[in-house]
């Protein structure tokens, strides 16, 4: 963030308060330097030199640090906000500064690096998860220590790692009349975790006549190192991600289905702002960034031969909803299938705790969360849950309690391809 965009940005809080309601953390715990306008008020001091960001304390209770290190990053302020604060963007600006000194003990560095460098490596992920499978969903000592994780860190584990990880082939024909052409990005836990998910993402995009094209040669995007204030490093695959795409220019759209990355990708434009190579490159692959569900509702699906029997709800994930405002197409969509009974669950757009690494990170603020969004989808009677972000299935699984009757988790693009299936 150039100088100029910041003071503007810190600046345009008011302090009207709008966004404390809708900020998880503070409704958590009622505390002012847990809210948007607290944190904005702890940076401000900040950038004025009025306030350290960090003491020696690192980030212990009282510090700039520790209410920085509490926010989600989920953005729920922002849509709040009347003033149009853009706070996501600060919030990453101050990141990469407190990364820049921080004093952090060995112990948490280790944890940081160990779990970006592991959620972001479809390698060094699908390690941890087949050393998961045979230990309960917890990574054993050795893998740990190689990977650079706490002995016992839990990962979900999916039922059949195979298919988790199979790759989608570099082009899924277009079925019927075709009606254009688009890449998918694959991603990184995307691609190991919910390989199904993609998979169902392109049959439903070629039965309503789109070819997929999933290029080979693509990684993560970037936006797990964003969130945490490694800018440099997001830059980096930022560009790196852009190459892989060819800016675009041969698809009429670029096909997200996990909300943080999609989030991320629509905000290479700014990520690359003041990069002369780069900025209008970065803006022009942004343009085309698109999650699935608002692809789909704006091309207009094809009917739906099938059905799917059941009571649904929906949780939006905070980079859906909030990062990219796109909280209709998804309920249009689960809406439009056959057999579905759709029900809201009380606040949907709250948070659910997992926030990228920070249910690792902030275990208590994210369990709390997590129990939250538990209660409020089983208070709906609902059969499946459906939402659009890895981390948001992952977590939100883990929280459920365990027999028969509790719903299945899906993303919402894998009931459509059920509903799309039966025609197959
Ligand atoms: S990003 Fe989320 S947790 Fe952070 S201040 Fe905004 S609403 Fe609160
Ligand atoms: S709603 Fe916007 S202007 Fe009002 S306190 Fe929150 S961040 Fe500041």
């Amino acid at each position: 963030m150039n100088s100029h965009d910041l003071e503007k940005g810190l600046m345009a809080c008011v302090h009207c308060g709008f966004c404390l309601d809708a900020c998880p953390t503070y409704r958590a715990t009622g505390d002012e330097a847990d809210s948007p306008r607290g944190r904005i008020v702890l940076m401000r001091g900040v950038h004025e030199g009025k306030i350290p960001l960090l003491t020696e304390e690192a980030t212990g209770p009282g510090t700039v640090g520790h209410h920085l290190e509490r926010c989600l990053g989920c953005r729920a302020c922002e849509p709040a906000c009347p003033s149009g604060v853009p706070y996501g963007h600060l919030l990453e600006h101050f990141r990469d500064q407190q990364e820049a000194v921080s004093k952090r003990g060995v112990g948490e560095r280790v944890l940081r690096e160990g779990l970006l460098q592991t959620l972001t490596d479809p390698r060094k992920m699908a390690l941890a998860l087949r050393a998961g499978k045979l230990t309960g969903g917890k990574i054993p000592a050795a893998v740990a220590r190689f990977l650079g994780l706490p002995h016992g860190t839990a990962v979900p584990i999916p039922t059949d790692l195979a298919a988790a990880a199979r790759p989608l082939p570099a082009v899924t024909a277009a079925r019927g009349e075709p009606r254009g052409r688009v890449a998918l990005l694959a991603g990184c836990v995307m691609r190991v975790l919910y390989g199904p998910v993609h998979h169902a993402t392109a049959r439903v995009l070629s039965a309503n006549g789109i070819e997929v094209i999933c290029p080979p040669v693509q990684g993560c995007c970037g936006a797990l190192h964003g969130h945490q204030g490694k800018l440099e490093d997001a830059r980096q695959l930022a560009r790196k991600t852009i190459d892989a795409f060819g800016a675009g220019d041969d698809y009429d759209a670029i096909i997200l289905n996990s909300a943080g990355c999609g989030s991320f990708l629509k905000d290479y434009g700014h990520l690359l702002k003041d990069e002369p190579v780069w900025e209008k490159r970065a803006a022009r692959f942004s343009s085309k960034v698109k999650d699935i569900t608002e692809y789909l509702v704006e091309m207009g699906p094809r009917p739906m031969p099938g059905r799917v029997e059941a009571r649904v709800t929906y949780h939006d994930a905070c980079h859906l909803a909030h990062g990219q405002r796109v909280t209709s197409a998804p309920r249009l969509l689960l809406r439009s299938i056959p057999g579905v009974t759709f029900v809201e669950m009380p606040d949907s757009d709250q948070c659910c705790g997992s926030a990228g690494v920070y249910n690792y990170l902030q275990p208590d603020m994210a369990g709390v969360l997590q129990q939250k969004k538990v209660d409020a989808l089983l208070s709906t009677g609902a059969q499946i849950v459906a939402t659009g972000n890895p981390g948001c299935l992952a977590w939100i699984q883990q929280g459920l309690p365990k027999g028969a009757s509790v719903p299945t988790i899906v993303h919402p693009v894998e009931l459509l391809d059920q509903a799309y299936r039966a025609a197959a």
